[in-house]
């Protein structure tokens, strides 16, 4: 799953991010700037998990214990 991220520092739209694989972490392509994106995670990972319930559970308590 790729995602297009609008950098807080500069505005700039990183396009193409994988999310899932940095923990939400990008660096932008434009400032360079690291920035996280949990809020942007979450929403939109939960509907890719349809289907399977213990995922999404899995994922919430992750990220309930993790951040
Ligand atoms: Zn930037």
């Amino acid at each position: 799953m790729k995602y297009d991220i609008r950098c807080p520092i500069c505005g700039a739209v990183n396009r193409g991010l994988y999310l899932e694989e940095t923990d939400g972490w990008m660096e932008c392509e434009k400032c360079g700037n690291v920035t996280q994106h949990t809020e942007h995670r979450q929403t939109v990972l939960i509907p890719l998990f349809i289907g399977s319930q213990s995922r999404i559970d899995n994922q919430t308590d992750r990220l309930a214990a993790g951040i």
